[in-house]
């Protein structure tokens, strides 16, 4: 599939924005609840640009070296968030550029985060990824460890905690994976969290109906990824 050319996200925002909407009327959420995150990993900067000039402000990265040479390339006040797989050693380069990490897993990482906005005299806000089903292939931390990491983390002085973010098993039917969103808000309120990081291109709406707060869609705005 080819790229979407610049002059189409506009039209494809606005469609997506409609679709937020709707989900939010049917179970009675304000529009504002939810915030919309266009990720835009290995998605060319025009691409960002036009999203932008049609109002997108809040965009998500998942690789540190292209979420840095975006940054440095839109000179544009964007809000940024880092949603993927972070190591350790490649803190430093995110150290007061990013509004918020949802992919925190372990407490080796949240140590360094706190140790490298210390350094700024900042408190990094952060989402705790949380791998529900356990697949090996994918990150985050395990649901009967969640309540001790985030119990250590909350004696962290430069991270705030605000919630949790999942990325559930791949399912056709967005339906099938209501169970799972469910399942990360049960946690969150349990932990007295607010952030609900949930939900991708397609299967968003069934994320707004269970809580999400925000929402992670790339696809569905920029088209397929290299
Ligand atoms: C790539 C990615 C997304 C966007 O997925 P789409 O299906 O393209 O909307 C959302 N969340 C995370 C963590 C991602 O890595």
């Amino acid at each position: 599939m080819p790229p979407v050319p610049a002059s189409a996200i506009a039209t494809r925002l606005s469609a997506i924005r409609q679709r937020l909407e709707a989900a939010c009327r049917r179970c009675g959420r304000a529009p504002e609840s939810v915030q919309l995150i266009a990720v835009s990993k290995k998605q060319p900067v025009a691409a960002m640009a036009a999203a932008a000039a049609a109002g997108q402000q809040l965009f998500g990265e998942s690789y540190v070296q292209e979420f840095i040479d975006k940054q440095q390339q839109l000179d544009l006040p964007l809000e940024w968030h880092f949603i993927g797989a972070l190591q350790s050693n490649k803190v430093k380069y995110l150290r007061g550029r990013t509004a918020l990490i949802h992919s925190v897993d372990r407490w080796s990482l949240a140590q360094e985060i706190d140790r490298q906005w210390g350094r700024i005299g900042q408190r990094a806000r952060i989402l705790l990824q949380v791998n529900l089903a356990g697949e090996t292939s994918k990150a985050g931390v395990a649901p009967d460890q969640l309540s001790e990491l985030a119990s250590q983390i909350s004696t962290l002085a430069h991270v705030r905690l605000e919630g949790l973010m999942c990325l559930p098993p791949y399912a056709a039917d967005p339906e099938q994976v209501r169970p799972w969103f469910r399942q990360l808000r049960q946690l969150a309120a349990t932990l007295q969290l607010e952030v609900l990081s949930m939900g991708m291109s397609h299967d968003f709406e069934v994320a707004i109906e269970e809580g999400a707060t925000l929402i992670r869609v790339g696809t569905a705005l920029f088209g397929e990824r290299d």
